[in-house]
């Protein structure tokens, strides 16, 4: 569309909004106050390709040039409104972009150069050639679409540069460049992210301000050696020092490139690339702290016992086997201890998993305090530990460090609230004396402490070959305990328990013997904790409780139910699912009522699963057989298992009967549990009664049910039955002997 029609000599004026401008062609503004000429020069630049817009006064060319955007403007300098300069000046003014050729009847030099330094682009005077003035639009306009095609790359390159910028500064990597000295030209801002230094306090500074000490000598090693080509690129791990303030360091896998450039071949491209001139170095360095850390983790994990922090069984061997070789070309002795705590298995049994794991963890930290720099302490598992003590000056250093070692256990240990005591048996083998590979080092210690253990433990011994014997005999007491449960070598003695005022009897407890067939009768004490050891206490316990209802059934003819029969319970067999299922099955079968038993448990039956033997010793209770508390006072929390089991009797220790030497003394352990007993109106045994005094000092505070040597020793069924014959038992209700609150 053509704003001003040849037609119509006086332009209307033109609403831009409805041109369809074509932003390839460019627009031009004539304006002339003569209609005549402003007619002629629209005709001549008409249909060469610009868009034309006219003007006939001043006012009415700074209408158009505020509202539309202009290539160039003809500008006549004579308008009778607002004059050409002062239009050049609105131009200026706002800035507008548009090159202005003044076309200009005026013949002085006063308005062309008013023109020119208004930035006019050229100076036409009236009347022009018309190729002169199509000549001058012509260059007015290519230089001005050189400028802005100039204008244009010179902000994609301010864009690209702006976007190359920012994925390197974004990129997840370090991205540096080194000058031929090593210091850094170019560094990222991930830098400063990653290691806290400002992109200037890196600029000009030696790469090895930022390199671990440790791993220097490497660095310099691959940033000197200067490869090109394919080989140029590879991968190092290196430590990088983080500012000052920043954490810890972190290890970075670099990629290196160590590039060689021809400076000629640079700035001259036809010329050919002969010498190779090294130039500096462009890296990418990767952060690989964290798979580095998982790493390490994974590996910790593998050679470390979680519990306790301390080396495995796998590290340790790794440890002892680099000692031997040591020793072995120094031709020095080292020493394996083998560490085993005594009653640890108590203190899981009694406070739980939790609490013993606690233990473990504080007796690690207690024996690593005794170790000297050098020595390898780890855990084999269990409560076992062992040591490696390598370049042992003489034998007695490792046993100083043993002893060292009992001392330090020696303390009480508190958890939660608990004192707990214990104490290690160790046993220790000399390299090369007790043996010369790993292994049989590590068997001989744990030999020589098990012998520490049979001689009643919390001690220490060197391994002596004879010790291989005891432990012989230990494999051949749980083959001999096998035969026995085979060949019935077990049998069920019986000792009677007395009620004090009459003499008579009220029940008996059922304790184990083993007849050898070559060591003869051999009491529980030695061969029950072997069993609990081995796995062989349920067989026991199973025999146990079909001998005991045989042999029931036998005196149940002399006294019908009036003597109750206590058989000790192992906390094992409590464990054991059927253990309940086993009593009933068998109470049944043998006609035998429930009312007629009482199970001892001892007050470390705090298992495992304690809820689990609660239900189990309920269940006993419903079905009518009674519940005693074993050696009461000895264990860890005799009163918080009154209230946690259904107990009915409570038998005070032995340990406790025996101190009483003075009848008009005063007993207050003895004393505290009878009312204690009292207190709950629980039955009542002392146990161990071997004098009159400790008799009638019981009776007179009011203990009345006695057990011990000073009534009846444990002995055989059918001694037990001629007592039960002439001595006659309580009758009525009087066997439960119990104090009702
Ligand atoms: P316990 O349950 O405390 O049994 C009492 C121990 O004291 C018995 O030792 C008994 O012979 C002994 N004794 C009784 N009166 C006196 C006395 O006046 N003076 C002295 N010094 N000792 C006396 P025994 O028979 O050697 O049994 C030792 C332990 O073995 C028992 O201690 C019990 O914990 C366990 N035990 C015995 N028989 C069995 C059994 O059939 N099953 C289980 N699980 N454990 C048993
Ligand atoms: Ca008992
Ligand atoms: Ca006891």
């Amino acid at each position: 569309m053509i704003p001003f029609p040849p037609s119509a000599p006086t332009p209307t004026p033109f609403d831009p909004a409805s041109l369809g401008v074509g932003h390839d062609q460019p627009r031009l503004l004539l304006v002339d106050d003569e209609p005549r000429l402003l007619l002629s020069l629209y005709e001549l630049l008409q249909g060469r390709g610009y868009q034309l817009i006219t003007a006939t006064n001043g006012a009415e060319a700074l209408a158009h040039l505020s509202k539309l955007r202009f290539d160039l403007v003809l500008l006549d300098l004579g308008l009778p409104d607002i004059g050409g300069h002062e239009v050049m000046d609105f131009i200026n003014q706002k800035g507008i972009d548009a090159d202005v050729i003044v076309v200009s009847g005026e013949v002085g030099i006063d308005a062309a150069i008013g023109a020119l330094k208004r930035g006019a682009y050229d100076y036409l005077r009236k009347p022009y050639s018309r190729e002169e003035l199509l000549k001058t639009v012509g260059n007015a306009l290519k230089a001005r679409r050189l400028e802005q095609a100039n204008e244009r790359i010179a902000a994609q390159l301010e864009n690209s540069e702006k976007m190359y910028r920012y994925l390197v500064d974004s990129s997840p990597d370090i991205i540096y460049t080194l000058n031929h000295e090593g210091r850094f030209t170019f560094i990222n801002e991930r830098a400063h992210q990653l290691l806290g230094y400002k992109r200037d306090e890196l600029i000009g500074q030696h790469y090895s301000i930022l390199v671990h000490e440790e791993d220097l000598e490497r660095a310099r090693y691959v940033f000197n050696e200067r490869r090109v080509d394919e080989r140029a690129s590879r991968n190092v791990e290196l430590r990088l020092k983080c500012h000052a303030g920043n954490a810890h360091d972190r290890t970075f896998n670099t990629t290196l490139m160590t590039i060689s450039l021809n400076a000629i071949g640079m700035h001259v491209p036809d010329q050919e690339v002969r010498k190779l001139e090294f130039f500096g170095t462009y890296g990418v360095a990767r952060d690989i702290t964290d798979r580095k850390r998982a790493e390490e983790v994974i590996s910790y994990q593998a050679y470390h016992d979680i519990l306790t922090d301390l080396p495995n069984r796998i590290l340790f061997k790794d440890r002892l086997g680099l000692a031997v070789i040591q020793a072995k070309r120094k031709q020095t002795e080292l020493a394996v201890m083998f560490i085993d705590l005594d009653r640890f298995k108590l203190v899981n049994d009694t406070l739980g998993h939790v609490k013993g794991d606690e233990l473990l963890q504080q007796v690690a930290g207690r024996l690593k305090e005794c170790l000297r720099k050098g020595d390898t302490l780890a855990r084999q598992g269990g409560d076992e530990f062992t040591i490696v003590l390598p370049e042992l000056r003489e034998r007695d250093d490792a046993r100083a460090i043993a002893d060292n070692f009992l001392e330090s256990l020696h303390r009480p240990f508190d958890l939660d609230g608990h004192e707990v005591h214990i104490s290690a048996s160790i046993g220790i083998a000399i390299y090369p004396g007790h043996g010369e590979s790993i292994d049989e080092l590590l068997r001989h210690a744990d030999i020589a402490m098990y012998q520490v253990k049979g001689q009643g433990k919390n001690g220490h011994a060197f391994y002596d070959p004879s010790m291989q014997e005891v432990s012989h005999q230990k494999i051949a007491l749980g083959q001999a305990l096998r035969r026995a449960l085979e060949n019935d070598e077990l049998e069920m003695y019986y000792q009677p328990q007395v009620d004090a005022a009459s003499g008579k009897i009220v029940g008996a407890e059922a304790l184990m013997r083993w007849n050898h067939p070559a060591r003869g009768v051999v009491s529980p004490g030695e061969f029950l904790p072997f069993a609990e050891e081995n796995g062989l206490m349920l067989p026991i316990s199973d025999w146990m409780i079909g001998a005991l209802c045989r042999d029931m059934l036998q005196w149940k003819g002399l006294c019908g139910s009036q003597v109750r029969l206590s058989l000790n319970l192992s906390p094992q067999y409590l464990d054991r699912g059927d253990f309940f299922e086993k009593m009933r099955g068998a109470l049944l079968r043998y006609g035998i009522a429930p009312g007629q038993i009482e199970v001892e448990i001892t007050e470390n039956i705090c298992i495992r699963n304690p809820q689990y033997a609660i239900e189990q010793l309920n269940k006993l209770g419903q079905l009518g057989v009674s519940v005693a508390i074993d050696d009461f006072g000895t264990g860890y929390s005799s009163l918080a298992y009154l209230h946690r089991f259904p107990v009915h009797t409570i038998k005070i220790d032995q340990s406790f009967v025996k101190e009483i030497h003075d009848e008009h003394d005063h007993y207050p352990v003895v004393l505290a549990i009878i009312s204690i007993a009292r207190g709950l109106g629980l039955n009542l045994i002392a146990e161990g009664v071997e004098t009159e005094i400790q008799a009638r000092y019981l009776r007179a505070n009011g203990c009345l049910t006695m057990q011990g040597y000073l009534y009846y020793r444990p002995m055989p069924l059918p001694r037990f039955m001629d007592v039960l014959q002439e001595h006659g038992v309580q009758s009525g209700d009087h066997n439960v002997i119990a104090f009702q609150a």
